[in-house]
């Protein structure tokens, strides 16, 4: 890897993480192990120690695990990663890592649904509580900050609002409180934004989305910037358990090697169907970061190397015309998850964020009648033909 250390974004979505393995080969291969045999007991003790590098039991560290955190930890440039179960498991770990009972976490109000609910029933169980926010004004993280609140927590473009928040901005307010400030960086991947660039401290994912892209796997990752922050994290993930397997980990480090040009195209086509749906007599409102209307534009310019794969629409029948819309499309597939090679479509308010209860939801910005498109690598002409048969059903 320390060949690849100083080439561009493209060419490390390729190389990242890959090491030399025996035998020689150009893949790191699957160590389906659960454990390593030592050479005798000194040699286990001094592993165990951290006199020695090496590889103990799989739940602790594989090379195929490794192989792929390295690789995300280069293409976000943080110091190292850990590989999870799912994106939830990597959340919890975070919070696991980074709070004590007594302490209070700021986050904005529309991130992914399962957050929002953890943060509210099973961390505050824990005596940690939660101010929820809109973040596109910094003002309001501000005037939530306690002196005992340790972490600012924000996911942008926010899921499925696309509410997108200034990092620097919330990085500077967070570390003038002595908070760390954790992103979660799911709906752009590092190809496309790279929070640690604005000054956060910690960047989380679900690799079930765009990192992996091909959804077949469910995974999550935590990307730690500073050396000195990283050994409380693998300790906590350690104890947690929430490991992801060496052969998920190959699947989303395969996944990885394609994500520029999945990126680009997913971009490319999502500017296209955004540009035709605003245009479109039957649609009330679309939220696209790449669209001139889109609130919080200026921030976007400056934070997104494009605008990205997600769209959040509603058409001016709400609620029953997105059920028509949703219950006619063909070649895109009606189901929750994103950032796929496949365009998927969904309805939040009944699906990913029934979960956070109505009165959360409308404070968030996801109305009844939003629909989420997160949209694939196919050609577009398809994509928007299918569109427009579905909306003539309306
Ligand atoms: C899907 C998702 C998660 C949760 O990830 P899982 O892999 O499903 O556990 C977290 N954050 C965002 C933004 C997501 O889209």
């Amino acid at each position: 890897m320390s060949d690849h250390e100083n080439v561009k974004f493209d060419s490390k979505c390729v190389h990242a993480g890959v090491g030399d393995y025996q035998f020689g080969p150009v893949v790191p291969p699957i160590y389906q192990t659960s454990t390593f045999k030592f050479e005798s007991t000194q040699q286990g003790a001094a592993l165990f120690k951290g006199e020695e590098k090496g590889y103990i039991y799989t739940r602790m560290s594989n090379p195929t695990v490794e192989a792929m955190e390295n690789s995300v930890a280069a293409l976000e440039g943080g110091y190292k990663a850990l590989g999870c179960a799912s994106g939830m498991a990597a959340i919890h770990t975070a919070f696991a890592a980074l709070l004590n009972g007594g302490d209070h976490v700021v986050c904005s109000k529309s991130v992914y649904g399962p957050t929002s609910t953890l943060l509210a029933t099973v961390l505050s169980k824990f005596l940690i509580d939660t101010t929820f926010v809109n973040p596109s004004d910094l003002s309001n993280i501000e005037n939530a900050m306690t002196d005992r609140t340790t972490v600012v927590y924000i996911e942008t473009p926010g899921n499925p609002t696309l509410e997108t928040t200034d990092l620097e901005g919330a990085a500077k307010i967070a570390h003038e409180h002595g908070a760390m400030l954790v992103v979660d960086n799911t709906f752009m991947s590092p190809a496309l934004q790279r929070p640690f660039e604005f000054g956060a401290d910690v960047v989380v994912h679900s690799m079930t989305k765009f990192l992996n892209g091909h959804a077949d796997v469910v995974g999550g990752i935590i990307v730690v910037k500073d050396e000195e922050l990283y050994p409380i994290f693998r300790t906590t993930l350690n104890q947690i358990g929430g490991v992801i397997d060496p052969f998920n980990s190959f699947l989303v480090h395969r996944g990885i090697k394609t994500l520029s040009l999945r990126m680009e195209k997913s971009s490319e086509n999502a500017v296209k169907i955004a540009e035709y749906l605003e245009a479109h007599p039957k649609v009330e409102w679309v939220r696209y970061p790449g669209l001139k209307s889109f609130p919080q534009y200026e921030v976007a310019q400056k934070q997104h190397d494009l605008p990205g794969g997600m769209i959040s629409f509603e058409l001016k029948g709400g609620h029953d015309a997105g059920e028509v819309l949703m219950n006619s499309v063909k070649l895109c597939t009606l189901a929750v998850s994103l950032g796929g090679v496949e365009t998927l479509i969904q309805h939040p308010a009944s699906m990913t964020h029934l979960s956070m209860g109505k009165e959360a939801r409308e404070s968030a910005g996801i109305t009844d009648g939003l629909v989420r498109l997160s949209v694939g690598i196919e050609n577009v002409d398809d994509l928007i033909a299918d569109l427009e048969q579905a909306l003539e059903k309306v």
